[in-house]
């Protein structure tokens, strides 16, 4: 789920307008991007779900570092503390939030394919409520979280260009304002020079 993740950063940058657009997309899809070298080297995998072609949401996702609960934390909380360097502690907090909310999301729709410690050491039950068994139903809940996204970053993005243009009228008229009041100043300056015969 790409566009998932991709619409709740959308969605978090309309609230967070200090943080850019390109650290939140990268939070939200940290744990795939640490993803892709372990898969690689296959120390990670993706299976296709028996009996189908491995399309969408038909996979079986061995993720047990990147995308165990305890690795996902320990991630979100690295980001986060590299994060607060950059844009302070309230920064740093939402970047580890967005990060987690990776795993929270994958949790929904990934098949209980997730590790709860690294490595799924201990062997502990694997976690995953499975929404991609209905593609319909995961594909909705995408469409949702692109919507909002996208629909809060749009109504974000205006209203602060009308506040932008709203500054710059304001600037403009003080410009205006100042330019006639020098004007009229000037030419009530020179109707006393020549009142007084000075012109
Ligand atoms: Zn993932």
């Amino acid at each position: 789920m790409f566009a998932g993740h991709f619409g709740l950063a959308a969605a978090v940058k309309s609230k967070q307008p200090r943080i850019p657009l390109w650290a939140l997309m990268l939070s939200t899809q940290l744990l795939d991007v640490f993803f892709v070298p372990l898969v690689l080297t296959n120390v990670e995998t993706i299976q296709p779900v028996a009996n189908t072609k491995g399309g969408y949401g038909e996979v079986i996702i061995h993720a047990d570092y990147t995308h165990s609960l305890i690795g996902a934390l320990l991630i979100a909380l690295c980001a986060g503390l590299i994060a607060w360097r950059f844009w302070g502690k309230n920064g740093g907090l939402v970047i580890s939030a967005v990060v987690f909310s990776h795993w929270l999301l994958d949790l929904l729709v990934h098949r209980a394919d997730l590790a709860i410690l690294p490595g799924n050491l201990g062997n502990l039950p694997r976690l995953g409520f499975g929404l991609w068994a209905f593609p319909y139903i995961s594909i909705a809940l995408e469409l949702v979280l692109i919507a909002v996204g996208g629909g809060l970053y749009f109504a974000s993005a205006l209203s602060r260009a009308r506040s932008q243009a709203a500054d710059q009228q304001r600037r403009s008229r003080t410009r205006a304002i100042t330019a006639g009041t020098v004007t009229c100043l000037l030419l009530a300056l020179s109707l006393i020079t020549d009142v007084m015969g000075i012109g």
